[in-house]
């Protein structure tokens, strides 16, 4: 169901950055009946925005500005129409707030759920939707990931809207409660946005701005900053973890909570791996808030079906699985994927980060052999040498997932593609990297 066409009338807005969030947010809002005016700094997003009023927004008397959230509207240096808007008092507002503002001003009373973290933000979302919706319970998923905020549909008084949270969107929130929210872990990122650690964990905490005792705040417990945030929260919490005991975690791959075991986590095919453990924790600590059943709880978990591109089975030949990581655009990403495999071939390279993957030599006896793509290949490389590890510098993935077949129907049962590794030097972003290998082992499927 869409929300009433005058549900903002008479409101004014300005949204900067018309990207995946933006152009869809602005068209929302001329949908619900405000007076939008879109811009962006670039010619060619501008020319996007068909049937939209686009001009550079004077900020005087607007409900408020929507900036993009890869626009910085404090550090590193505030956007010019954030500093405009902060100088008139205009607030700026993240779509989650305006689809809160939508839903309440509908008369519907369906509930939120909020998730943040440094890691694992969309597969919780993903995750604790899926449940929900095994539950028979009305849900719509996005945020951050896939559709905006202000894109989803109006749900009725049971719905459950699941919103994956950046701390940029969380740092533009004005009046929406979260019902249930989580924060999974904190690691130093995105520290040019926020200043330092101490910035960054108050963005994050936010997400737990405005709860009461009815509330839940599920809360992962592996770190230290994480941990220290339970301090003064005035919701309900709720200690997630992997195997570290907590109020919901699972010892020995059995997702347990107070009241006993809930399932066995090694029978849930797209969750591999104790990261995914804790993403499992905190998905089942919010459904249970939410009054999700038991038994839907376990049956969600167990027929989660992953998302593209992390820890991704895209296919099996001659005996070797083929495994799509490509979201493990650093080293950290991809040494969670390499402790789920014994025994691996695999396909890393790209535009590599600060510290290349020596971080990785933990897991070195694990690769049976490398095959290195993208710029950064001799870097890569030149660890592995320094190591041991077997590997070839081959360029480009349509080399290395033929090789790579070959080497592991003798050496390993797994090919894994986890570049550890930004894409933009050979594709357009992970996701295409992902799809390019999809296709490349399908078509290995086809030849043999
Ligand atoms: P996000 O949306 O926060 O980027 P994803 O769910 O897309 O997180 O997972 C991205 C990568 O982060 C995964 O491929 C995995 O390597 C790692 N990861 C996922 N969940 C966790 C977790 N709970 N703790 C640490 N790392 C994780």
């Amino acid at each position: 169901m869409s929300f009433a066409p005058d549900i903002f009338a008479g409101q004014r807005f300005a949204v900067v950055g018309l990207g995946r969030n933006g152009l869809p947010v602005a068209r929302a809002l001329v949908a619900m009946g405000a007076a939008v005016t879109a811009w962006d700094d670039t010619a060619g997003a501008r020319a996007q925005a068909t049937g939209l009023t686009v001009a550079e927004p004077a900020l005087a008397g607007l409900d408020a500005l929507v900036l993009s959230p890869g626009i910085p509207h404090t550090l590193p240096r505030p956007h010019p129409l954030a500093a405009a808007a902060r100088a008139a008092d205009v607030p700026i507002l993240s779509d989650a707030e305006l689809l809160f503002r939508a839903v309440r001003a509908s008369g519907s009373r369906a509930r939120f759920a909020g998730i943040t973290g440094t890691n694992g933000k969309s597969t919780t979302t993903a995750l604790l939707a899926h449940i929900v919706a095994t539950a028979g319970v009305p849900v719509a998923a996005g945020g951050n990931l896939g559709t905006p905020a202000l894109a989803l549909p109006r749900l009725p008084d049971d719905g459950v809207y699941v919103l994956e949270m950046s701390s940029y969107m969380l740092e533009r929130l004005a009046t929406l409660r979260f019902d249930a929210a989580a924060m999974l872990n904190l690691t130093p990122d995105h520290l040019d946005r926020h200043g330092d650690m101490a910035g960054y964990a108050a963005a994050k905490r936010a997400i737990f701005a405005r709860q009461d005792a009815g509330c839940t705040a599920a809360l992962g417990i592996e770190d230290a900053p994480s941990r220290a945030m339970a301090d003064g929260l005035a919701a309900r919490v709720v200690r997630i973890a992997a195997d570290m005991p907590a109020d919901v975690y699972a010892p020995d791959g059995v997702l347990r909570d107070a009241g006993g075991p809930i399932c066995d986590l090694r029978e849930a095919a797209a969750l591999p791996g104790a990261h995914n453990a804790q993403n499992a924790a905190a998905a089942a600590a919010m459904a249970t808030a939410l009054g999700i059943p038991r038994a839907a709880i376990a049956r969600g978990v167990l027929s989660y079906p992953g998302l593209p591109h992390r820890q991704e089975r895209v296919g099996e030949r001659g005996g070797v699985l083929f495994v799509n990581d490509s979201k493990a655009t650093n080293a950290d990403s991809t040494a969670r994927a390499l402790a789920c495999y014994p025994r691996v071939v695999l396909i890393a390279g790209g535009i590599a980060k600060a510290g290349g993957i020596e971080s990785l030599a933990p897991f070195f006896p694990r690769i049976a052999r490398a095959f290195l793509i993208g710029r950064d290949a001799p870097v890569l490389a030149a660890t592995l040498a320094a190591h041991g590890v077997p590997h070839a510098v081959v360029e480009t993935l349509e080399r290395a997932v033929p090789a790579a077949w070959q080497a592991a129907r003798t050496q390993a049962p797994v090919v894994l593609l986890s570049p550890a590794c930004a894409s933009f030097d050979q594709f357009s972003g992970f996701d295409a990297r992902g799809e390019r290998f999809r296709a490349l082992v399908q078509t290995l499927a086809e030849a043999a």
